[in-house]
């Protein structure tokens, strides 16, 4: 009997996909909104909460007095919302897809007797479907699930920080603290943290080679100014840290942001990072981290399961879909819809040593090498935070790729933060710093003029009506794009019976 039903269930599967899935829709996941789990008197506040920033969490979680219930709920709310918020976009993904289809068998249909107007109006309509029908992927792919990773994180944080906190003064206090894996962070520069660094160099200097030629690295930024500050940044934190190597940085003139580094000490900072920091520890703390894959030696170890000829060939493919516009990937839909490629998004995450493990450490040393320079080492949390409650998503969705939040991240951070030996007269801005910023206000402009300049490979029909469709703005919260359920159903009793 079971395995007839088996049978039939995979039969009418099957016809769904092949018969009827144009029709109806099979393929489409629609996923209910979710029901307001709490009252009001408690949802609002949860909810505020977790819009506010991981620093300020960090001070105030300790005095919020939600219960274990509540922010349970709290997830599944989130979590739910999440599914929802996504699946949505992605339904509306495949409507335009569809309305693509109908808009492109007419041209077909018609092809020889359209008019010149009617045949620009239809190309229009097609181009214009096609932004929307990428802007609704990008959005359901990833500033969605970023959106609401973020809200969970910040969940955990309420739940488990307090009790973090307690763990850690207990640890200073008794001097266990000084155990830790790197805890001997008065010998930075002399202890060992990555045996053979100088290995990594060839390593480094093919992959960027072969990036070159495949085109995939932006164009160096010119200006002297702000080149030779970053660089002079760079030296002085590499100088108080693990790294044997020389650290080569190199300024991309693109507006991605994000930084990067390659095995052997080769580093990347992205135009679009220099504008995004606000101070010069936020970006200490970004150049520290990134010099701490180099130091430890993350690329290097993550790769040594696959080659390096089978990572470049993967970024070598990509690029060339991305030049001919081949793919529908996120990668691909910045690189054509603003003329550069989000290298951060098709960068192989073992060549830059991305994992959650490494992730761990980097944050960790990265954090002690900022300290050591002399620079605020909270200003890493505080561009973190940046990027996951205020920047938005379209320049900041690399950012996240390769710097995934989680709550461990944020709690390791903070632990390290708090470990470290006091000093005074931690520097968190610089008049250098401003200066950078002065002169990188004209790189920008000028890099906006070009921009506009270029053609776009998904605009190529010129003087279409402008396109209307769902913004996501720097700054707006994930609701501007999926409100919350407006009548709270639960104003109900599983609201009140878990409110105080
Ligand atoms: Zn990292």
């Amino acid at each position: 009997m079971r395995s007839k039903l088996a049978v039939h269930q995979f039969l009418a599967l099957l016809l769904c996909f092949l018969l009827i899935a144009n029709l109806t829709g099979c393929g489409e996941r629609n996923v209910p909104p979710p029901t307001v789990p709490l009252a009001p008197v408690v949802f609002e506040p949860l909810q505020e909460s977790i819009t506010k920033s991981y620093d300020e969490l960090f001070g105030i979680a300790p005095k919020l007095e939600f219960t274990k219930a509540q922010i349970d709920r709290m997830r599944e709310f989130q979590d739910q919302s999440k599914k929802h918020c996504s699946s949505n976009f992605e339904n509306r993904a495949r409507d335009y897809e569809k309305q693509m289809d109908t808009a492109q068998s007419e041209l077909r249909r018609r092809t020889r007797d359209l008019g010149d107007a009617e045949r620009k109006e239809l190309h229009c309509e097609i181009q214009s479907l096609r932004l929307k029908k990428n802007r609704a992927e990008t959005l359901a792919k990833q500033a969605i699930p970023v959106a609401y990773d973020n809200r969970l994180a910040k969940l955990d944080l309420i739940e488990f920080w307090p009790a973090e906190l307690q763990q850690i003064r207990q640890e200073i206090k008794d001097g266990t603290h000084l155990n830790r894996p790197f805890g001997d962070v008065k010998d930075i520069g002399f202890r060992e943290v990555g045996k053979g660094q100088e290995d990594d160099i060839k390593i480094g200097q093919d992959a960027v080679r072969e990036m070159k030629q495949a085109g995939m690295l932006p164009p160096e930024l010119e200006d002297e100014n702000v080149k030779n500050y970053v660089t002079e940044l760079t030296e002085r934190i590499a100088r108080k840290s693990d790294l044997r190597v020389p650290a080569k940085v190199t300024v991309l003139n693109s507006r991605e942001v994000n930084a990067f580094a390659l095995p052997g000490g080769f580093l990347y900072i992205q135009r679009g990072l220099l504008e995004s920091v606000e101070d010069e520890s936020q970006l200490a703390g970004v150049i520290a981290h990134e010099i701490s894959h180099a130091s430890a030696r993350h690329g290097h170890r993550l790769m040594r399961k696959a080659t390096i000829a089978s990572i470049i060939y993967q970024t070598a493919q990509i690029a060339a879909l991305v030049l001919t516009g081949g793919v529908a990937g996120i990668g691909t839909y910045y690189a054509l819809q603003y003329g550069f490629y989000g290298l951060g998004l098709v960068l192989s995450l073992d060549l830059l040593g991305v994992s959650r493990d490494f992730e761990l450490e980097a944050d960790q040393l990265g954090v002690q090498y900022a300290w050591n320079a002399g620079f605020d080492p909270a200003g890493f949390t505080r561009f973190f935070d940046k990027m996951a409650t205020r920047e938005g998503y379209v320049n900041g969705a690399s950012w996240f790729r390769t710097h995934p939040p989680f709550y461990k991240r944020m709690v390791h951070t903070q632990r390290e933060i708090m470990f470290l030996p006091k000093k005074d007269n931690l520097v968190i801005q610089s008049t250098a710093f401003e200066r950078m910023k002065f002169a990188l206000k004209n790189v920008t402009a000028k890099a906006h003029e070009d921009e506009k300049k270029r053609p776009s490979l998904l605009k190529p029909e010129e003087d279409c009506p402008p396109v209307d469709m769902k913004e996501y703005k720097p700054g707006e919260s994930i609701e501007s794009l999926c409100p919350i359920p407006s009548a709270p159903a639960a104003s109900s009793k599983a609201g009140k019976s878990d409110s105080k």
